[in-house]
């Protein structure tokens, strides 16, 4: 399989099936741009069982996903999308980038859940822009923010509600969206769902059970991820 991309936690190869690539999971993980990186073996394992599960969850009530077939334990066959360069983040609780940008209180409760969207360019370190800024900029046409907006507030919903059942609370998240190559009208979520790309907490200890334990060297990360999996039943 040829390596179409290289990015920060996750590998883009090429698959014999038209239309089709494999995502493939590393063991690095990286924070602030890549500021602090480590290497953690089993970490590209759990993240993509973790991501598997989350977008079969979010597939099951609606949300359409380029995610396709498991091929083995950090790799995931899914449909070939032309991502849209934007980072959509929902919160639910305030965390993270927002408290110290609006000056809130960590955990102030979000209702309904805040969308935000970032401009996806590590040069400039994913900026928060508006949608006339997306208008300005090309990146996505009104009809298709609209259609984010929709499957980002949805598979949000969903997600929080699966976890609470799991007494974790899903603080936030970023979704990436990209067009369907074979129908660019057809907006798909794409890249990974996982305690990367999210901010988890116990319900009881409001302990982090994600990226934010590396990004604030809270423990280990390991012990987090599979102390999530395990909750989720994959482990
Ligand atoms: P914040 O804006 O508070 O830094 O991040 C909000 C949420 O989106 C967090 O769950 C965080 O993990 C996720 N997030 C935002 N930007 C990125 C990014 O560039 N990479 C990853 N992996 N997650 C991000």
């Amino acid at each position: 399989m040829q390596l179409l991309y290289e990015g920060k936690a996750k590998k883009l190869l090429s698959s014999p099936e038209p239309g089709m690539v494999v995502v493939q999971f590393k063991d690095s993980v990286t924070a602030g741009n890549a500021a602090k990186k480590a290497e953690i073996s089993g970490k590209g394992a759990l993240a993509s069982a973790i991501s598997i599960k989350l977008l079969e969850v979010v597939s099951a009530k609606g949300v359409p996903t380029h995610f396709v077939k498991k091929m083995d334990e950090r790799s995931f066959l899914a449909r070939q999308v032309e991502i849209i360069p934007l980072e959509i983040v929902v919160r639910n609780w305030a965390a993270g980038s927002i408290v110290k940008r609006l000056g809130l209180e960590r955990g102030k409760i979000f209702e309904p859940p805040l969308v935000e969207f970032f401009y996806k360019s590590d040069s400039l370190g994913d900026p928060l822009i508006g949608e006339s800024h997306i208008q300005a900029l090309g990146l996505a046409t009104p009809e298709e923010v609209e259609r984010i907006k929709q499957l980002a507030s949805k598979a949000n919903s969903v997600l929080k509600e699966y976890f609470l059942a799991k007494h974790l609370k899903l603080i936030d998240l970023k979704f990436e969206f990209g067009r369907a190559r074979k129908n660019h009208k057809e907006i798909l979520l794409a890249d990974e769902i996982s305690p990367d790309t999210m901010r988890l907490w116990d319900d009881q200890t409001n302990e982090s059970l994600d990226k934010d334990v590396f990004r604030e060297d809270k423990g280990d990360l390991l012990t987090a991820y599979r102390a999530v999996a395990q909750r989720m039943g994959l482990i």
